[in-house]
């Protein structure tokens, strides 16, 4: 294996080629999830009249405070017909437009009603109560910048400011390939030297919650034939490859040789990474294809550090690399020599503080023991050891 490059320098090579997906219009019922391709703008002032922030009575301010007789009702989505007369109120609700003429809201509490008339006790200033129109945003304004992450708070903000559609990069559709002859589907009886295939549900599931759309193109058996045949497939097809197996150096490791053959370019292969070494990542035209190793929590950690940037990068994700956390040791970890590692913990609050505990059972096969896992600790290569209750960085795992 040559020259380890790191996990930094692995993600910028990454990021260099996965750029933005073609945009296609997007209806915003099916936009949470989605990173918006271009601005968007209010269609309307919002909110689109002033209206009352709470149930009560609204009025000329300057007739506060006084005895004012009861004009009518106004109610959310029933406005008034006309302006407020002088001297006189009208019972609003929250979300009833505040009719012309009127420029305060006394909270229903504050008041008392008399047959007929409304009894204001004290003086009210204008304004009192009264949400502005246009105070959150004015129509023709930008609601959303591109690269923004469509969550919840997004997706209703859009919809509150009169946008029906908008523009998202398309989501990257990945091929899901797992190498190697030893591999079972789940639920039939293992011969000898067999073990369940696994990685094949670990990356359906991790490209889902990174916005790609995977698809499973089942298991290649080591024959370079069928590697070359499987991978020409994927790569026809897909914008992106993911391979799992047969990346290292061993006799039966076909996945770099068949790219080789179908003319992909490889970027790199090996990281100074501690679970995940024999990652190698290449590009043939603008298709990504990434081969990680085998070992199923090798998996998990890769997907995290190289996978997961590109996906967001693909869609237009302003920022694509994974943002880290900080926490407290609760036990000491001794970094490895010479390699950046990912420790699996479990990630918990205790009196406001966010603690890190290391798992046993760190070996890259032990994905069992990886699932009780949270968190990935970053432990740079070195020497000393962090001490218990050090502080850490780590990526939360998804
Ligand atoms: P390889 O890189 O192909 O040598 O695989 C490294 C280790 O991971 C071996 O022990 C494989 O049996 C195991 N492995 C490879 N692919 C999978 C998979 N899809 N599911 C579970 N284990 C795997
Ligand atoms: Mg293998």
């Amino acid at each position: 294996m040559p020259d380890l490059i790191s996990v930094e320098q692995a993600q910028r090579l990454i990021l260099e080629r996965a750029r933005p997906l073609a945009a296609e219009r997007v209806p915003i019922e099916r936009a949470a999830g989605r990173v918006l391709a271009e601005p968007a703008v209010a269609a309307t002032d919002l909110p689109p009249f002033p209206s009352s922030a709470m149930d009560g009575f609204t009025l000329r301010s300057g007739d506060a405070p006084g005895t004012l007789p009861l004009a009518g009702e106004v109610a959310a989505g029933r406005p008034a017909a006309g302006p407020l007369g002088p001297g006189t109120t009208l019972r609003i609700s929250t979300g009833g437009a505040v009719p012309a003429g009127a420029d305060a809201v006394v909270p229903l509490e504050l008041v008392e009603e008399q047959d007929g008339a409304v009894v204001f006790p004290d003086a009210v200033a204008s304004g009192t109560h009264v949400r502005e129109r246009g105070g959150d945003i004015r129509a023709g304004a930008l609601v959303l910048k591109p690269g923004v992450l469509l969550g919840p708070a997004q997706v209703a903000a859009l919809a509150a400011a009169g946008v029906a559609d908008v523009h998202c990069a398309k989501r990257p559709r990945v091929a899901i390939l797992v190498t190697g002859s030893e591999l079972r589907p789940p639920g039939e009886p293992l011969g000898p030297g067999e073990i369940y295939e696994s990685n094949a549900l670990l990356l359906a599931a991790a490209l889902q919650g990174g916005g790609a759309v995977p698809a499973q193109l089942g298991v290649v058996a080591d024959d370079l034939a069928e590697h070359v045949r499987a991978l020409e497939r994927a790569l026809l097809a897909f914008d992106v490859v993911v391979t799992s197996g047969g990346a290292s150096v061993g006799p039966h490791d076909l996945v770099r040789e068949a790219q080789r053959k179908l003319g992909v370019e490889e970027l790199f292969w090996g990281v100074s990474v501690k679970p995940g070494k024999p990652v190698a990542f290449g590009v043939r035209r603008n298709h990504l294809v990434f081969n990680l190793p085998g070992n199923p929590v090798s998996v998990l950690v890769t997907f995290e550090l190289f996978v997961r940037p590109a996906l967001a990068a693909l869609q237009g994700a302003s920022d694509s690399l994974p943002a880290f956390g900080r926490g407290r040791l609760t036990a000491p970890i001794r970094p490895n020599a010479r390699r950046h590692e990912f420790v699996r913990a479990r990630a918990f609050a205790e009196s406001g503080e966010l603690r890190l505990e290391p798992l046993g059972g760190q070996e890259s096969h032990m994905i069992v023991r990886a699932a009780q896992a949270n968190a990935l600790v970053s432990v740079p290569a070195g020497e000393e050891e962090l001490s218990a209750g050090s502080e850490a960085r780590f990526l939360p795992l998804r």
